[in-house]
């Protein structure tokens, strides 16, 4: 049956694919709504640097939006919203629709961990006196973005007592920052030879912390290891700690300072961590206007998606499974019915594409800046490996629900075919036998220390989440 073609409208019009951007496609109304919707977004961002802080910060919206803490056996009423902390590092939140539980969850799953520099668990040292800490960096970094950038120290210490310290040092105004040394250009002409892989080595990225001795009453210490006395003083005033407490800690080094507008019509806002807190944030916020929904809606706010989704906080642990089970169980269903039913948006970024490394993209089937939230079909790499590949049955359940709902959205693959790859947590939520794709806003510049997206494409997230959870 051939489509009717629409004499007003030229033919091309009906038959052809064309993107069409935010600025074509807004209206005034959808334009202010988009900006106003940043703005929320930069004072999430802002608190939520790291994995833990993301899930205080998200519990505290929840909580005001009549949310409250549930756990394993406990009944679920229909219309009752719900949150599950997860260890402090991951958050399922859910809310129960008038539609019977058989017919699945629809699930919003984000990630809250973004690449960084993790302290190592013995860090302290002195060299020439100053005082550094050890670092292993954490999920895929290019190692050059990350010296010369000013650092803060977020995280958490648990003392020899038990009890626990939360540090954040270099985001509050006056705060002293951190950083990893750089070499002189005057003396680089031997690093100038290598490569990029080897030009900059993992165990180099130790961070600047201190630059004098211990000075007791006027006198500076006549016992050894000066400086990392002068530090050890510091932290021992300020959290009660002493060295051996590194070994409990997990102590994360990230770009100080807060997100900016970028660009003078201020449409794009540059950030650390957007991988993946732009996708967090309107998965959260599709959840909370969900209410008249008769659908189940979760949002999982996932840690560990850098580093392989590992770990009992990471998706490929059980607990999705174990979630959807006393969910189902609380209101008379098994979980595995539940499971199969269920349909998912993974919510993580994709690669915007950037004209000055135009050739690793394909341009046909990247995503551009401004063209609305970008659906992943696959991601993996070397001929569709290690990924879930969206069927195309739901593809197409999704493109119709976007254009019901006027959404702004695009298709996308990362890059090139023998370009590279990458993978999100699409496929661990598939695996547990739930429909799943990928959808999430574009990022140029994606894991460095100062990220960009587009303000449009993060309001286009937001309508699509909702779109999907109504
Ligand atoms: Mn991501
Ligand atoms: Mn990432």
């Amino acid at each position: 049956m051939a489509t009717e073609i629409n004499n007003e409208k030229k033919l091309a019009d009906t038959l052809l694919y064309k993107k069409k951007s935010a600025f074509e496609r807004f209206d005034a109304e959808e334009r202010s709504a988009a900006m106003a919707y940043a703005e929320g977004y930069k004072d999430y961002l802002d608190n939520a640097k790291t994995e833990r802080e993301a899930v205080k910060k998200s519990i505290a919206i929840l909580e005001e939006n009549g949310y409250v803490p549930y756990d394993f056996g406990e009944n679920v009423a229909v219309g009752g919203k719900y949150y599950y902390n997860n260890r402090g590092k991951s958050l399922y939140a859910f809310r129960v629709g008038s539609e019977p539980i058989i017919e699945g969850v629809r699930i919003l799953a984000a990630h809250i961990d973004s690449p960084r520099l993790d302290l190592k668990q013995n860090p302290l040292y002195e060299d020439s006196g100053m005082g550094y800490f050890k670092t292993h960096y954490y999920g895929g970094i290019r190692k050059y973005q990350w010296i010369t950038v000013p650092l803060a120290l977020h995280g958490t210490v648990i003392l020899a007592d038990g009890s626990s310290a939360y540090v954040n040092i270099g985001e509050e105004p006056g705060d002293p920052v951190f950083c990893v040394t750089d070499l002189l250009p005057h003396l680089g002409k031997e690093q100038n030879n290598k490569t990029l892989a080897t030009a900059f080595n993992g165990e180099n990225l130790s961070i600047l912390i201190a630059s004098s001795p211990l000075v007791e009453n006027g006198e500076v210490t006549e016992e050894d290891d000066k400086v990392k006395l002068c530090v050890m003083k510091y932290l021992n005033d300020k959290y009660g700690m002493t060295e051996e407490d590194f070994i409990s800690a997990e102590l994360c080094a990230v770009p100080a300072g807060k997100c900016v507008d970028v660009g003078l019509d201020r449409w794009m806002i540059g950030a650390y961590g957007h991988d993946d807190t732009v996708c967090a944030y309107p998965a959260l916020t599709a959840l909370l206007e969900s209410d008249g929904s008769p659908h189940t809606v979760m949002c999982i706010l996932a840690d560990k998606e850098e580093t392989g989704s590992d770990g009992a906080t990471g998706m490929q642990s059980g607990l999705l499974c174990d979630m959807i089970e006393t969910i189902a169980s609380a209101m008379g269903e098994k979980g595995a019915a539940v499971r199969a039913k269920s349909m998912c948006l993974s919510a993580d970024v994709a690669a915007g594409f950037d004209p000055l490394y135009s050739d690793v993209f394909d341009k046909k089937n990247v995503a551009f800046m401004n063209f609305g939230v970008a659906m992943a079909k696959y991601t993996g790499s070397g001929g569709k490996y290690s990924t879930n590949d969206a069927d195309a049955e739901f593809v197409g359940f999704i493109r119709k629900i976007f254009a019901e709902k006027n959404v702004l959205w695009q298709t996308a693959e990362l890059g090139k075919v023998d370009a590279g790859g990458g993978g999100t947590v699409a496929k661990y939520i598939a695996n547990l036998n739930i429909t799943t794709v990928d959808m999430g806003v574009p990022v140029l510049s994606m894991h460095a220390p100062f990220e960009v997206i587009s303000k449009a494409d993060l309001y286009s997230a937001h309508t699509a989440f909702k779109a999907f959870c109504l």
